[in-house]
């Protein structure tokens, strides 16, 4: 028994050391896996930005997180309306007077404005600041008359708009114009701030500036990062849904943010540029595209859009997938979600006719 068994014992002993052996090579081969994830925020954009940085070493990804706020910091120099230095700023001071040479950022940040604009048919429209201005969402609000309007409709022609690639110009053809870039803008920034974050050697990683998100790659574990969808009637936090994202952007805008009630109406800051006036058709738009850009573009239009001609854009885009909640509270998700979204166990899918 004893010589008969010893063969067998050897052999299992020449390969319990045989593994051995791969696994020391295979440390020598691969390194073992292992990652740094560093999480900072800041305020900038008029919002608390959000940033995941996941690296080799700790090193790296402290400098990406870094270097993504940096990013955001910058453009917001260049874009917002708030700073009189900004390139936007110079720009809206010249209206009617001449054109001001801008960075190619500022220059792409308003073509991509223009793109979206001929997307949604006008809906998406970053001239309607004077008019966001007269209804004073953010100071608790108020109704201008109609004629107040109508004195404001020459300001929101978009073809009026001139934007020079040649020179690198941007022209406001009418005194008094301004182009606002609160519906873009954040989203831009998070494209940008990934950017910079994957340059400085970052595997993986978030940015987010409020609603507007963008992810690369997985956690370290090989999960994907976990989003979910504010519920547009429902208490700060309680969801609508819940996504998983792998390189992609999702951006919401909805009328639960900034508004006042006056006579049981809801007056909110995403205007219809057809109006002038509080955009009726939706509750909340969430978009989910490879770019920010896009997503936080496309979720400002198609909420004035509404669910029907909305939808039907979404569903004519390639790489675009989407959830808007109609002004009845109805759910509607794109095709390409539908197995991919996790509703709350309550809520139902709505559809759309045909
Ligand atoms: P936020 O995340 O800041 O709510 P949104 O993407 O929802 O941003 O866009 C809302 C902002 O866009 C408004 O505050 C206003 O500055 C601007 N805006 C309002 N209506 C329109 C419109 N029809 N087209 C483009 N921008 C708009
Ligand atoms: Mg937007």
């Amino acid at each position: 028994m004893v010589v008969r068994s010893q063969p067998s014992n050897l052999r299992a002993d020449v390969i319990v050391w045989q593994l051995i052996v791969w696994w020391l090579a295979g440390l020598l081969i691969s390194p073992p896996v292992s990652a740094a994830v560093v999480k900072r925020s800041q305020m900038h954009m008029g919002t608390l930005v959000w940033v995941t940085a996941v690296a080799p070493d700790n090193t790296t990804a402290q400098r990406a997180a870094a270097l993504a706020l940096e990013e955001i910091k910058r453009l917001d120099q260049l874009l917002s309306t708030w700073i009189p230095t900004s390139e936007i700023s110079r720009i809206n001071a010249a209206a009617g007077r001449s054109p001001v040479h801008v960075s190619p950022e500022t220059m792409e940040v308003l073509s991509s404005s223009l793109e979206i604009a001929r997307l949604t048919d006008g809906a998406f429209n970053i001239c309607v600041g004077p008019a966001v201005r007269a209804w004073d969402i953010n100071a608790g609000g108020r109704i201008p008359s109609k004629d107040e309007l109508e004195h404001l409709r020459p300001l929101v022609d978009l073809s009026q708009v001139i934007l020079d690639h040649q020179l690198q110009t941007v022209f406001l053809a009418h005194p008094g114009m301004e182009v606002d870039i609160g519906g873009i803008g954040k989203g831009f920034a998070a494209d940008r701030a990934v950017l910079a974050m994957q340059e400085a050697g970052a595997t993986a990683g978030v940015v987010a500036l409020s609603g507007d998100i963008k992810t690369f790659g997985r956690l370290p574990g090989g999960e994907r990062f976990v989003f979910g969808i504010q519920h547009p009637r429902r208490e700060p936090g309680r969801l609508l849904a819940r996504l998983e994202l792998e390189n992609e952007a999702v951006s919401t805008a909805g009328d639960y943010q900034r508004y006042f009630i006056q006579h049981g109406i809801r007056y909110h800051h995403i205007l219809d540029p057809a109006t002038l006036r509080p955009a009726r058709l939706t509750q909340s738009v969430t978009i989910i595209a490879s770019e920010g850009t896009v997503a936080d573009g496309l979720d400002t239009g198609i909420f004035v859009l509404g669910p029907t001609k909305g939808m039907a854009l979404i569903e004519q885009l390639p790489e675009v997938e989407g959830v808007i909640v109609g002004h009845d509270g109805a759910v509607y998700v794109s095709t390409g979600l539908q197995n991919r979204l996790q509703l709350e166990p309550d809520i139902a899918p709505a559809y759309l006719a045909p």
